[in-house]
């Protein structure tokens, strides 16, 4: 597959997805997608998009949580 952004070759790999939405936020491992060499865009297929928005709508149970820091740049400078 050619990258949609740059043109680039893409590879079929297993990706991270994070998901966010206001106060939301979340994470999906293990997702299989297209990721460019170039520019490291993450392309989803229609199949698994669909699947990610189950995730959204909690249809699954997390399997595990992680605690998420949150920085504020402006702060640090
Ligand atoms: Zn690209």
């Amino acid at each position: 597959m050619k990258c949609v952004f740059c043109g680039g070759e893409t590879k079929k790999m297993l990706v991270t997805f994070s998901y966010e939405e206001e106060d939301r936020y979340f994470l999906v491992e293990h997702v299989p997608a297209e990721v460019c060499d170039r520019c490291g865009e993450k392309t989803y297929s229609p199949n698994v998009t669909d699947e990610l928005l189950k995730f959204a709508k909690d249809k699954f149970k997390p399997v595990k949580k992680r605690e998420v820091s949150v920085f504020d740049f402006a702060e640090a400078c």
